[in-house]
């Protein structure tokens, strides 16, 4: 057992120390912090009167338990190893029982309720008010304001949904696992690349065979799909696909979400009701950007008429290509994919591999400081003297005009053994400003890149570039933030069909040809990127862009359709409402056993019911936000301070409404992201 006094811990301040932080310190730690949180909590509500200086209080219980917590989870996601997992695994249960508790606590909801109705209440910041309001609405959320019996009854229909959740993902698996095709022939699978064959040998060899075998998870059914040029393979393989979790297909009946889904629906209608919701969708936009669901349906609309004719256009040139180079006359859902690649291929030539040699790391984080010096007014200054987990990790310094520090972060941009993997960032310190606690935001960037070989540096693809762009964007919005309560500082409590607006916002100036070309130096000629290269790039972005823009629509109005007009006395089979969404949206075909909502997971599994449209939201802000800068100069340093202080350093202290407007000087529209996309005229 460690001594608690040296758990590092115990004691974080502005910075965890990483490298002594050990899996045999998480446990000790979260135990003593959860169980001491949870006294204290009681104690002050006992104690202390109905006042700000209590809420300051309960911050800095909850702000000592995080900075433990926080770095225990970013270690268990960057060194996976054993250890760390064990060590993850065993607090994460203590956690998820100490939030669940908080959130459901009639002495807190009661605390911020009385603030509300206290006197001092009227002196109050906006952001104080605010930050009161929040905190009711989600215990109201949670129902905690509800009668005994009626909370109970809340707690049962909770349970329920994440029980329905978990049956439809296990149809979903089970069904995607129960088919494969096993191929001893080659040449069956003429025109699928290397790198998918060695994938389908592999799981040939694991299955104790010769030759190949397909499955139908993604990694095996993307490239099959996309380059087989068999086409009774595709046909296959597309129709074990679409067919998944349904009553249809070699399993059919097996695995069938139908039932599920009907029951998830009722399950979400009677949650809804009892907490005073029309439908699921008013549920699930209480806590969103988004007003109500007639404001996303006609949104989504408006986005459908406007891309529409393109949609038709574009697919249109794709049957003409597979009559005339491709000899296939009768373009069938399965066929799509694989001619839309060959008409890329033919017309935009331009590989991300051969694109990679322009970008070397050094170069682009250069750029990318310079360009958010310049804009935000700040600087950036390696600061080697931190405490890091890993010997790639970089430390940085972000400083005001006037130099003073105002925020800090790590980068770990390359993949290695243990790290999960994709790019996120996340916030290790929360920015809070108060008479108990000071302490400055600091971020972690992760991304997953390549690494740099013994002496060279690393190089980008132009993807990675706007991923670490992407992930640079949200970690300004937690590090600008000049909001002085946790609740509300750098993105905590930002709604989250706004959360990927500075994100978003940062992508588009990979797409501006004077940033490109600052970035780049050829790693053999030493070259800047070409005008040639650089008009390809944005040509081969665009590619298809309708009917991708199509198909997202398709997915967004499904879900909100589907959760704002259910009726609980008569409910529509899903297979309905999906066949009238995509009669008005669609411009392909898909043929009648297609069964795409039994394996719609995001929506029925996961987080996002009733909040599929907030990826197709989130791009019209951030494609909106940028067109200003477009007009006005991308390099407007007005421009720049203005998204700073009107976005970026406001976190959830206003609604993101609010924010928008202040900085936009009106509500958000869609041309900017149509013209983005190149859709329209
Ligand atoms: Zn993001």
């Amino acid at each position: 057992m460690t001594q608690q006094h040296d758990n590092p811990l115990l004691h974080v301040e502005q910075f965890p120390d990483y490298a002594r932080i050990a899996p045999k310190h998480a446990l000790p730690a979260i135990e003593m912090l959860c169980e001491s949180a949870k006294k204290r909590v009681d104690e002050v509500l006992a104690n202390e009167p109905v006042a700000w200086s209590t809420y300051e209080k309960l911050e800095e219980i909850d702000d000592k338990l995080g900075k433990a917590w926080s770095p225990i989870s970013h270690l268990h996601s960057v060194t996976n190893t054993d250890e760390w997992r064990q060590a993850y695994q065993a607090c994460q249960p203590i956690i998820s029982q100490y939030s669940a508790e908080m959130s459901q606590h009639s002495g807190l909801y009661q605390f911020y309720c009385g603030l509300r109705d206290s006197q001092e209440f009227a002196a109050y910041t906006a952001a104080q008010k605010k930050l009161v309001a929040d905190a009711i609405r989600d215990f109201e959320l949670s129902g905690v304001s509800l009668s005994d019996e009626k909370k109970s009854e809340y707690q049962a229909l909770v349970k329920s949904a994440s029980e329905l959740y978990t049956t439809f993902s296990h149809n979903v698996l089970d069904a995607t696992q129960a088919f494969h095709l096993h191929i001893t022939d080659e040449a069956e699978l003429a025109g699928i690349p290397e790198s998918a064959l060695a994938l389908y040998r592999q799981l040939a060899e694991e299955n104790g065979v010769e030759g190949f075998w397909l499955t139908l998870d993604f990694p095996s059914y993307f490239p099959a799909l996309t380059y087989a040029d068999n086409r009774a393979l595709r046909e296959k393989l597309y129709y074990a696909y679409n067919t998944r979790a349904s009553e249809l297909g070699e399993n059919g009946g097996t695995f069938d979400n139908a039932p599920v889904i009907e029951a998830i629906l009722a399950v979400r209608s009677d949650l809804a009701e009892l907490l005073g919701f029309a439908n699921y969708a008013e549920l699930s936009l209480a806590t969103k950007m988004a007003e109500s669901p007639a404001h996303v349906i006609q949104f989504l609309d408006d986005l459908v008429a406007k891309s529409k004719e393109q949609g038709a256009q574009e697919y249109a040139e794709l049957l003409t290509y597979a009559a005339e180079v491709l000899d296939i006359s009768d373009v069938k859902p399965w066929d799509v994919a694989y001619v839309s690649e060959k008409l890329k291929q033919a017309e935009y030539a331009i590989s991300q591999e051969q694109l990679r040699n322009y970008f070397p790391v050094p170069k682009v984080s250069e750029g990318l400081f310079a360009i958010v010096g310049r804009l935000f007014d700040v600087q950036f200054e390696a600061t080697p003297t931190l405490s890091t987990w890993h010997d790639d990790v970089l430390s940085y310094t972000v400083k005001n005009a006037h130099g003073d520090d105002i925020a800090y972060f790590y980068m770990d941009l390359y993949a290695r053994q243990g790290k999960n993997g994709g790019a996120w960032m996340n916030g290790a310190i929360d920015k809070i400003n108060s008479p108990l606690i000071k302490q400055l935001p600091v971020a972690y960037v992760t991304c997953n890149f390549i690494p740099p070989t013994e002496g060279n540096v690393a190089y980008l693809s132009h993807s990675e570039v706007v991923t670490l762009f992407h992930e640079f964007g949200h970690a300004l919005h937690h590090m600008l933030t000049t909001v002085p309560h946790s609740a509300l500082s750098g993105i905590n409590g930002v709604e989250w069909d706004a959360v990927e607006l500075p994100s978003q916002f940062m992508e588009n100036f990979c797409f501006e040809r004077d940033v490109l070309r600052d970035m780049s130096e050829h790693r053999e000629t030493g070259e800047q990127l070409s005008d040639e290269l650089f008009d390809k790039l944005i040509a081969a972005k665009n590619f298809h862009s309708a009917l991708m823009m199509l198909r997202q629509l398709e997915f967004s109005l499904f879900d909100m359709k589907t959760h704002a007009f259910y009726d609980a006395h008569n409910p529509k089979n899903v297979m309905q409402t999906w066949a009238e969404v995509r009669d008005y949206v669609a411009v392909t075909e898909s043929p009648d056993y297609a069964r795409f909502p039994m394996s719609f997971s995001h929506i029925f599994a996961g987080g996002y019911a009733a909040g599929y449209f907030s990826y197709k939201w989130a791009e019209v802000l951030s494609a909106d936000a940028f067109s200003r800068f477009e007009e006005e100069g991308v390099y407007n340093e007005q421009v720049g301070q203005s998204f700073k202080s009107e976005i970026l350093e406001r976190g959830s202290s206003r609604t993101a409404m609010e924010n928008f407007v202040a900085f936009r000087g009106r509500e958000p529209n869609v041309e900017a992201l149509l013209r983005h996309n190149g859709i329209g005229s």
